[in-house]
């Protein structure tokens, strides 16, 4: 039983260490900007809303992220454990999971941060490409589909996302520093954070979780 969150700047890697733990663990993978991103493609009341934040790179208002999670931390599969991925993303959305995680009876593991520097991220947004279909992750340097524009697993379209512009990279990257990174100090103080080199394996976080869990920590 695994309870952690990921943090780190857009681009550090979050999704690509999540599938690594998902493939070994069968803890909830949860990731905000995916639920955000299916509930836009499917017309609903808070993907309308959510979309305008999206596309400039802003944050979704905090109620509606928090009670996204209440019911989605609810469902049966996160009774396994959780992997928290883009969530939470401010003070006062940690303070929230914290009142929630109290009402669960239920506490954290670990805070894993995965740490680049600012170009870095540049550089690999602007190359990164996903499956407009099934969420694969592709990089048109390091990774590209076999077929171009073509998703290896499913077939569909390999695309760019919106939010994946040089433009509203900078802004999602401000936005980080403004209102995400605080939150590494609050983890600090819970004893709870682990720093990681994101430009390292994609397996980093994996590798670390089961180490602690070896040692017993988690
Ligand atoms: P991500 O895929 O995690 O980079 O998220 C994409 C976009 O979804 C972000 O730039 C935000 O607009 C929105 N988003 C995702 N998670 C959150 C969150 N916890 N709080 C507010 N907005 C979020």
């Amino acid at each position: 039983m695994m309870r952690v969150i990921l943090i780190g700047p857009p681009g550090a890697g979050k999704g690509t260490q999540a599938a690594s733990i998902k493939a070994k663990y069968p803890i909830a993978h949860i990731s905000t900007g995916d639920i955000l991103r299916e509930n836009v493609k499917g017309g609903t009341e808070l993907g309308i809303t959510a979309k305008t934040f999206m596309e400039a790179g802003k944050l979704v208002p905090d109620d509606l992220i928090v009670g996204m999670m209440r019911s989605r931390l609810a469902e049966p599969d996160a009774k396994e454990g959780f992997l928290l991925d883009g969530f939470p993303r401010t003070t006062a959305q940690a303070n929230a999971l914290g009142r929630l995680l109290d009402e669960m009876s239920l506490s954290l593991d670990a805070v894993v941060l995965l740490e680049i520097a600012d170009d870095e991220v540049v550089k690999r947004l602007t190359s990164r490409r996903v499956c407009s279909s099934c969420g694969a992750i592709y990089n048109v340097i390091a990774h590209p589909p076999k077929i171009e524009g073509v998703c290896d697993v499913c077939g569909g379209k390999v695309i760019q996302r919106d939010d994946d512009k040089e433009s509203v990279i900078r802004n999602r990257l401000g936005v980080y520093h403004e209102q995400t990174s605080p939150l590494v100090e609050y983890y600090v103080k819970k004893n709870l954070l682990h720093r990681i080199d994101a430009t390292g394996s994609q397996n980093a976080v994996l590798t670390f979780l089961e180490s602690t869990k070896d040692k017993g920590c988690i």
